[in-house]
């Protein structure tokens, strides 16, 4: 992967969250490289070969934060916080480190364990969160879509860690992908370890677009008698893949008395 630097770049921006009113990314672009990422349509560069970093990031984020009230800023909104080389290059622990100096805390987004390795400096945040997303029950179909990326047995396991180490966990099971993923049963898995999950579907608005032409690419070739009944239920929420879903996870809710939020 190449790691190039850029400059002059804004790094706490605007979030569209409910309650959160700034995020940051610590990366401009994503090795996780997701072919269902709607992100990839407007990468500035190649994720499956080159992202970036921002350029002196503590500095940066110094001048920049010094501007708000100390408050939760969200980290994983267009980019994954932990993807691989922040194993190397540490720009999300440096801008933690820096949120907990100046009273700031976090709520983040991942699809990776590394998380694990900053529970000290979020549980020292007054309001720390983190979430893991998982959409594959097994990792054989995960790396059809999303081949850098942890396996899903490894981000559930973080979560555990990160709610025993007193950090508030929650989970998106995201994206649903009609008949691959099997909500129920991630559900299962999750609820002991995050205090809320979320639910959100495959969500695709250009059928005649690269994210679909990727998508239909991998499910022809692996998956071709779910092809069309995949698609079908991708581009209609009317249609009875989802409206049965929506009854299994409500009444699941239910019976579990889970807090379950569903987006479908
Ligand atoms: S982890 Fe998220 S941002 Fe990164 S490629 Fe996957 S979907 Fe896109």
């Amino acid at each position: 992967m190449n790691v190039s630097v850029c400059t002059h770049r804004k790094i706490i921006l605007p979030c569209g969250l409910k309650d959160i009113d700034y995020q940051v990314d610590p990366y401009v672009g994503c090795e996780h490289y997701c072919h269902y990422c709607y992100a990839l349509a407007t990468a500035e560069t190649d994720w499956s070969k080159e992202i970036q970093i921002h350029n002196h990031i503590v500095d940066q984020l110094s001048e920049e934060i010094d501007k708000i009230a100390p408050q939760t800023i969200y980290m994983g909104y267009h980019t994954d916080p932990y993807q691989p080389c922040e194993a190397e290059y540490r720009q999300t622990r440096n801008a933690l480190e820096l949120f907990l100096k100046k009273g700031f805390s976090a709520s983040i987004l991942t699809k990776s364990d590394l998380v694990v390795r900053d529970i000290d400096v979020l549980k020292k945040m007054k309001n720390a969160a983190v979430s893991v997303s998982v959409a594959f029950n097994d990792n054989s179909t995960r790396r059809l879509f999303e081949a850098a990326t942890m396996d899903t047995e490894k981000r559930i396991e973080a979560l555990r860690r990160l709610k025993q180490a007193g950090v508030r966990t929650g989970a998106l099971v995201c994206p649903v992908i009609p008949y691959l993923t099997d909500a129920v049963e991630l559900i299962d898995r999750l609820a002991p370890h995050a205090e809320v999950i979320w639910v959100y579907g495959l969500a695709i608005d250009d059928r005649w677009g690269q994210q679909w032409a990727t998508v239909k690419k991998i499910l022809s070739r692996h998956f071709p008698d779910l092809t069309e009944p995949i698609e079908t239920a991708v581009f209609s929420k009317q249609d009875r893949y989802w409206t049965r879903l929506k009854e299994n996870l409500a009444a699941l809710k239910n019976d579990r008395q889970l807090n379950l939020n569903v987006h479908l």
